[in-house]
């Protein structure tokens, strides 16, 4: 039956779309369950709203800081781990903590 076919190429459709979304929702630090449904129901254009959404730096970032002592990179605004001497994010050089301290 052709429109039963219909029916299941739609729902796999909107799960794909749903899926995709949750996994850019996911990897930016937005809701992931929000996400889903939005994909679901809007398919590409769900996926399209979740890529252009500005990343939540809060929820992407704080584990990373948890995880022991970092520093802001002052080129990219990025955290990195704070013996680091190069930003990974960026690749400028960071300058060392004593160095700072001592003003040279
Ligand atoms: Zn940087």
């Amino acid at each position: 039956m052709p429109s039963s076919i219909f029916f299941v190429v739609l729902g796999l459709n909107a799960l794909l779309f749903a899926f995709a979304t949750a996994s850019v929702a996911s990897y930016r630090g937005h809701n992931v369950v929000m996400a889903f449904i939005l994909g679901f129901i809007f398919g590409p254009f769900g996926l399209v709203i979740a890529c252009f959404r500005p990343v939540n730096l809060s929820a992407t970032q704080a584990p990373v800081v948890e995880a022991g002592p970092m520093r802001l990179c002052e080129s990219c605004r990025s955290y990195v781990p704070d013996l680091a001497s190069v930003c990974r994010f960026c690749g400028r050089d960071l300058p060392d903590e004593d160095q700072i301290a001592l003003g040279n």
